[in-house]
């Protein structure tokens, strides 16, 4: 048994940027704990975001155990989907068993803990949470840190690298500081702390990082990619500092909660089903497909930004035309799950439940069959069934279809059907990392694990047993923002590329 556990998270880190960043000798704290522990491959679940992603760490159950899909949900009675919270999670989560079983924990940032869990111990919301909130427990602890919410929106620096990365390291660095005046303050059995740095710049700076992105030759030789291993350069100090407040009886993890792949090609989902025919545009999407991206949309946005306009005014999304749609993007974030406008389920569904099956496999065999003009490959790597990946007692609210995207390829972030990534360069892949030294650990190889495992690993390491079965306290996820947060957290998530 551990005396104590520090998790440290890198959202989206992946082997195959890390690895050569080790043997260039350029993560020396990371290496160290690699030399006194084990290091292996963390499977993220389906879908693979963050928003689904992270509560599977936390929960220990795959989304359809924790309810958490993407990073909109129909609540009932409402008529659109709208930005999930922390509340949104209906599984219990290992800070709040601990707190139960009396033990103390530091939940730092971890994405999706707005608003923040009411554990023994400190919590400070991670992920996107609106201006003026309270977003930590106790409500003074944030503020008293200095903490900075939000941050990195990369889509915001579209052609301005460098400027991305001064963002990313600034936030980097005092939201370390802060986290290390929390352990030193503080008593703690769990410090754990996510940085978000890693998927923010892998999205749009990968090809700098990548070996195998195809620009990666020449963009490794430039300026810029020092620049961008600064991040990592610094994550890796910032983790350093976190593991000197351990000691040999503490337990240590440091994982990833997906990984990332290179992307020179992007799809728009929904302009996939409307080439198939099964899905169509309501009136206005011209409009909206101007601002959806690019030259315009980025100059909006900055107007956007300076006059402080967030929660103020509403940026046009694509209409669906309900009326003539079978099939729909129900992950709009990254387009990893498609759903049947079900006729009782969908507030605007068409389709009876005696077509459910038959429309299904037509969409699913014709996402599969989809090609890229451009290069004469298919885009779509594997369609899954949602009852053949996931389980749990949310199945019914899954998306219908999950899908993986093939390499070189996004699966969201274009305008077009298909297109040349553009700022992108970088999207989710499922194998992400962990690296776990301390008590009863063994050094060497380590077998891959799941995301899922995290939960019970972090619980028995602490002597923390919980009756098989136990259930989340009901959750009401009503009501957590004001119409005017919740416009404002739309666009914060556009910003995080989440949203068209
Ligand atoms: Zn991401």
């Amino acid at each position: 048994m551990a005396n104590r556990v520090l998790i440290v998270g890198w959202d989206g880190a992946d082997w195959e940027i890390l690895d050569p960043l080790l043997a260039a000798g350029e993560l020396p704290n990371l290496a160290a704990l690699i030399e006194r522990g084990r290091k292996g491959v963390s499977r993220s679940c389906v879908p693979s975001h963050s928003w689904a992603a992270w509560p599977t760490f936390l929960t220990g159950c795959d989304p359809a155990g924790h309810g958490v899909f993407d990073i909109l949900e129909y609540r009932p009675g409402a008529t659109r989907r709208l930005p999930v919270s922390s509340r949104s999670i209906l599984a219990p989560t290992w800070p709040s068993q601990l707190t139960d079983a009396g033990r103390t924990s530091l939940i730092v940032n971890v994405p999706l803990t707005y608003p923040a869990p009411e554990i023994k111990g400190v919590a400070i919301a991670g992920g996107v949470i609106p201006q003026g909130a309270p977003y930590s427990h106790p409500p003074e602890a944030g503020p008293d840190l200095g903490w900075p919410i939000n941050g990195g929106s990369w889509t915001t620096f579209r052609g301005r690298p460098l400027e991305l990365v001064a963002d990313v390291e600034d936030v980097t660095r005092r939201r370390a500081e802060a986290m290390r005046r929390l352990m030193d303050e503080q008593p703690w059995d769990a410090a754990c702390m996510v940085f978000v740095s890693p998927d923010r710049i892998q999205h749009c700076l990968l090809e700098y990082v990548h070996p195998g992105h195809p620009d990666y030759a020449t963009a490794s030789q430039t300026p810029v990619a020092h620049r961008v291993i600064d991040v990592y350069r610094l994550l890796d100090r910032e983790l350093g500092t976190l593991i000197e407040r351990t000691d040999a009886d503490d337990l240590v993890l440091l994982m990833s909660d997906h990984g990332h792949q290179p992307v020179t090609r992007a799809l728009n989902m929904n302009r996939v089903l409307e080439s198939m025919g099964a899905l169509r545009m309501g009136r206005g999407s011209a409009l909206v497909s101007l601002l959806a991206w690019g030259r315009i949309r980025s100059l909006a946005r900055v107007a956007y930004d300076r006059l402080g306009l967030h929660g103020k005014v509403k940026v046009p999304t694509t209409p669906i035309d309900w009326a003539h749609t079978t099939a729909y993007t129900s992950v709009t974030s990254t387009g990893e799950g498609v759903s049947i406008a079900l006729d009782g389920r969908e507030p605007q569904g068409t389709v009876p439940a005696e077509d459910y099956e038959r429309v299904r496999t037509e969409v699913a065999d014709a996402l599969l069959g989809f090609v890229d003009p451009a290069t004469g490959r298919h885009p779509i790597a594997r369609v899954m069934r949602k009852e053949d990946v996931l389980h749990g007692k949310y199945l019914d609210r899954a998306p219908d279809l999950l899908l993986q995207p093939a390499p070189l390829y996004s699966l969201t972030h274009a305008r077009q059907i298909v297109e040349p990534a553009d700022w992108l360069s970088g999207d989710h892949r499922p194998e992400g990392v962990y690296v776990a030294a301390g008590p009863g650990i063994a050094a060497g190889a380590g077998e891959e694990i799941s995301l899922a495992d995290f939960a019970g690993w972090i619980k028995s390491a602490l002597g923390v047993e919980v009756a098989a079965g136990a259930d989340a306290p009901e959750q009401q996820a009503v009501g957590v923002f004001s119409d005017d947060e919740e416009r404002e957290v739309e666009e914060r998530l556009r910003g995080l590329g989440y949203l068209d």
